[in-house]
């Protein structure tokens, strides 16, 4: 009885240890993620427009996001699923310059595709 008692209290703190570990991990990826790691400076809170439906994949857009404007963070993807009362807007963390990179990216990749 007591060793059971004993082996329960073990796994209860191991699961506490753990719990503490994945959380601090977490919170040292967020404070990583404050940063632009192409530009180098503090990401600002804003919002970002929500859209819903089949996402499509554009391989060449996110070939540019991740190399020039990782967080731009300038629209989420909400799912295939939309209601009436489906958020429209969602706050994210993202970098200015990432955003004027993107826009400036998308300028050129018009010009680009209408010769
Ligand atoms: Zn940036």
């Amino acid at each position: 009885m007591r060793s059971k008692r004993i082996s329960i209290l073990a796994a209860s703190l191991l699961m506490s240890v753990l719990f503490v570990c994945a959380h601090s991990r977490q919170i040292q990826e967020l404070e990583v993620e404050k940063r632009c790691r192409i530009h180098g400076i503090t990401l600002e809170k804003g919002e970002a427009p929500i859209s819903y439906g089949m996402p499509v994949v554009d391989n060449v857009y996110e070939k540019a996001r991740l190399k020039k404007f990782p967080n731009a963070n300038s629209r989420i993807e909400g799912g295939c699923e939309v209601s009436a009362d489906s958020p429209k807007i969602q706050s994210v963390f993202f970098c200015p310059q990432c955003r004027v990179a993107e826009s400036e990216w998308a300028v050129k990749r018009r010009k680009r595709n209408s010769r």
